[in-house]
């Protein structure tokens, strides 16, 4: 199973790609939590990147592409993989397109997960995060089951994301409607696109994803 999750900044990518590597066991690729764990590191590139994300720009296509292209061969993607957060322009869509054809594993599905504008924020004004596995956690919404322990990976630690301010978030939101919310029509013209409503309860989604994927996984 190979699909992508396509939507603004806090309509629950993040938390939806969690739930399906734990109930599927595919592979939860997100880019964003790659770049995050890269700009950790020192260097011209590192220091590069960082002073994108934290102004809510994106970085250059070929590098996503290229953090997907070398994930997608190791053993954590043998059932698959979702991707969360790539592809986020045209030309990211279409290279990777090029590069998952090339190598016989192009995409099932391409779930498009729709949220009112106003809601974005309100999720990520009180979202935070484990500081080990990076599941993401909303104050009010989505708290842990256990209040001060993840989920995931029983880890106690949590941390709010520095690209969540105000500013950066209507940032990330603008390049979202500019550059990527193109991409809905793109996968529909490919007869990949299903959408889901991400206004509802977080286990409400899951279902309806479940249900969307259930065609490709026995
Ligand atoms: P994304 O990966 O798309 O940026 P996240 O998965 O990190 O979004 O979700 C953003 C915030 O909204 C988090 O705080 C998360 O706990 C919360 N959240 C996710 N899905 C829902 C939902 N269906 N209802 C309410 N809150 C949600
Ligand atoms: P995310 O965790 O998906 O919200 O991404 C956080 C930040 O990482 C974004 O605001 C961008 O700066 C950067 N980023 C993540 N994925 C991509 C991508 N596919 N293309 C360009 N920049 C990205």
């Amino acid at each position: 199973m190979r699909l992508v999750l396509l939507g603004p900044p806090g309509s629950g990518k993040g938390t939806q790609a969690k739930w399906l590597k734990a109930r599927y066991g595919i592979a939860h690729l997100s880019t964003g939590e790659m770049l995050r764990a890269s700009i950790s590191e020192d260097g011209e590139l590192a220091r590069e990147i960082r002073l994108l994300m934290e102004s809510g720009e994106l970085v250059p296509d070929d590098l996503v592409v290229r953090m997907i292209e070398e994930k997608i061969t190791r053993p954590e993607c043998e059932k698959g993989f979702v991707l969360d957060g790539c592809p986020r322009t045209l030309v990211q869509a279409e290279t990777l397109d090029q590069m998952l054809s090339d190598k016989n594993m192009g995409l099932n599905l391409v779930i498009e997960m729709t949220v009112d504008p106003d809601e974005v924020i309100r999720r990520i004004s009180g979202r935070f995060s484990c500081m080990s596995c990076g599941a993401s956690y909303h104050v009010t919404f989505n708290k842990p089951l256990s209040d001060d322990r993840c989920d995931y990976c029983g880890h106690t630690e949590f941390e709010k994301r520095s690209d969540d301010s105000e500013e950066t978030v209507r940032r990330r939101l603008d390049s979202y409607w500019s550059k990527t919310a193109t991409l809905v029509s793109y996968y529909r013209h490919k007869a990949l696109l299903q959408s889901v409503d991400s206004m509802k309860p977080v286990n409400t989604v899951s279902l309806e994803i479940g249900r969307l994927i259930s065609n490709y996984i026995g």
